[in-house]
């Protein structure tokens, strides 16, 4: 039997829109399953209030058609859900690209038929469909997690998970709401939240060093400029770290007096975005003494800006330095905690007991709610493969495969899974970049090695366990250097509401997106060096 497509893509997201449109382009039968009833995925699913980029928006779009930037108009530098939303529906109006993908349909397996050499993948609801490639765009946040605490389900009144949120509007006026999470996703929430409700309770595990945005209206000068000046943009994305227009900055924290590192500190906390985790000194994030100087003027933010003095000394962060967990962009989330109908309950002193019908239980007493919001955030990067069964060669899970931390070639390809293709997946630059700068680059990869493989006939890539072997140890020694491995968070793998995620495990890639497109290149430039062809 042949098979029904010659690629299957997994997600509809911003990688999975685009690799389709990349491989119709060759003239390959594509179909892409989508779980959600629309494209978009991050921007489909996270509705909540407060939701918007911490990327420049003008520097998060596709880059690769010049007709979609001549068409489209960010309106603010920090675009909010539904304007990202809309952005990724006019693309695939653009592109018509809703004709190749089946939507409300979630991929529950995907098996290896050796003989066949093709795919055989299953949706929850019983459908098949077989292709010699799979490509998953599956997204490195898109599987939701709830907390493990006792009752969770038995509330009566509203509740929602700020990745689930509800598509028709949620009033807050006059509720009493409670917050549980204080991540990327509950700042934004929180600040909107506050805006409107009755009362807030926001429950609180570990805080976060918060840095302002400084978001704002995009006026018809800077319009013109964005777009005039789009090429220049994206090259800096291209030779900055993480993808972003910040990149950091040459000098070391103390190589300069005091006065000039604090005016330093100061300009970049008044500047829009991520400059003052990605374009601080360029040791902050790598030495301890370095950190301790921005760490100590971001502590001092909080006091100045939190009237409450224990209320700030609850807020301020005591287990990790600045920047060496996600930081959180706000546009006032401390000053929330300044209003009366607002408060902060902190779980290291009074942790939740259980999740009640009417509100949650603390050590500390029961906290009577009308909304229980969970913004406890993701089963980070391998949640969204850890839910698919993929099962390769032998029969053999890709979940057991990885149960001791992913392996993987470049991020892209698993030894054991011939004609797999991991979008965004772990050990892959893309986790730790403005994302599309990144997704581009791995589809536009991903495509060239599949017309490469057309072109000399071969139906079937993998890579050996010696180049998997050796990216791993190079993946290990990219983050060996970084502070940020030496904290508990979801870039090390670590999730508290999911089993088996309590052990430290690299998931990402540290070496930066320039050396990630270095090393991709030099495989491919090599003749795909490090793959089997068959
Ligand atoms: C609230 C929030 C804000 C963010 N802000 C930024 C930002 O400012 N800058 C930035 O660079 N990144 C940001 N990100 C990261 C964001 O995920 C990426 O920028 C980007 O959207 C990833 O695109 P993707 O297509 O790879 O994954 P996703 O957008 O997550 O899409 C994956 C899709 O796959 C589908 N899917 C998953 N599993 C299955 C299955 N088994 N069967 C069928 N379908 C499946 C999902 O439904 C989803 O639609 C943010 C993430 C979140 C959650």
């Amino acid at each position: 039997m042949s098979a029904d497509f010659d690629v299957i893509v997994i997600g509809a997201g911003m990688s999975g829109m685009y690799q389709l449109h990349r491989l119709r382009d060759l003239g390959l039968r594509v179909r892409v399953f989508e779980a959600g009833d629309g494209v978009g995925g991050t921007w489909y699913w996270n509705r909540y209030p407060g939701a918007r980029f911490d990327s420049e928006s003008w520097t998060y779009g596709y880059s690769f058609s010049e007709e979609i930037l001549a068409e489209w108009q960010w309106s603010e530098h920090f675009a909010a859900q539904p304007e990202t939303l809309r952005y990724c529906n006019f693309v695939a109006d653009k592109l018509d690209l809703r004709r190749d993908i089946e939507f409300g349909c979630r991929i529950a397996a995907a098996v290896y038929d050796e003989p066949a050499g093709e795919w055989d993948v299953t949706s929850q609801d019983g459908q098949r469909a077989r292709a010699r490639f799979l490509i998953t765009a599956i997204g490195p946040l898109s599987a939701p997690t709830m907390p493990v605490i006792p009752g969770v389900g038995t509330f009566r009144g509203e509740a929602y998970h700020t990745a689930r949120w509800p598509h028709e509007p949620v009033s807050f006026s006059g509720k009493r709401v409670g917050v549980i999470g204080t991540g990327a996703t509950a700042v934004q929430a929180i600040t909107e939240i506050a805006k409107t409700v009755g009362h807030l309770t926001v429950f609180q595990r570990t805080p976060n060093w918060c840095a302002p945005l400084h978001n704002s209206p995009i006026d018809a000068v800077t319009q013109a400029r964005i777009k005039a000046t789009y090429a220049e943009t994206f090259a800096r994305c291209r030779q900055s770290f993480g993808c972003f227009i910040h990149d950091a900055d040459p000098r070391k924290a103390l190589e300069v007096s005091a006065e000039e590192r604090e005016a330093f500190f100061e300009q970049r906390y008044r500047e829009p975005g991520f400059g003052i985790w990605m374009g601080n000194f360029r040791d902050v994030l790598v030495s301890e003494e370095a950190n301790a100087t921005i760490t100590e003027f971001m502590r001092r933010k909080i006091r100045q800006r939190v009237k409450d003095v224990h209320l700030a000394e609850k807020l301020i962060p005591t287990n990790h330095g600045f920047g060496t967990r996600r930081v959180p962009l706000e546009s006032g989330y401390y000053e929330v905690y300044n209003q009366p109908n607002v408060r902060l309950v902190d779980l290291r002193e009074t942790p939740i007991e259980r999740i009640t019908e009417s509100g949650v239980d603390t050590r500390g007493g029961h906290h009577p709610l009308d909304m229980l919001i969970y913004a406890t955030g993701f089963d980070a990067v391998t949640g969204a493969f850890d839910r698919i069964d993929i099962r390769g060669r032998a029969g053999r899970r890709l979940r057991d495969k990885w149960a001791d931390g992913p392996r993987t070639f470049l991020g892209l390809q698993v030894e054991g899974f011939p004609n797999l293709f991991t979008l965004v997946g772990p050990h892959n630059a893309a986790t730790f970049c403005n994302i599309p700068r990144c997704i581009e680059q791995n589809v536009d990869w991903v495509t060239t090695l599949i017309a490469h493989m057309r072109e000399r006939g071969h139906s079937r890539v993998e890579p050996t366990p010696a180049a998997e072997q050796e990216w791993l140890q190079h993946v290990h020694e990219t983050g060996r250097r970084m502070l940020f491995t030496r904290v508990d968070s979801w870039m090390m793998g670590i999730n508290t509401n999911v089993a088996g995620k309590q052990t430290r495990t690299f998931i990402v890639y540290a070496g930066g997106a320039p050396k990630y497109r270095e090393k991709c290149d030099e495989v491919a430039a090599a003749g795909y060096a490090g793959f089997v062809f068959g």
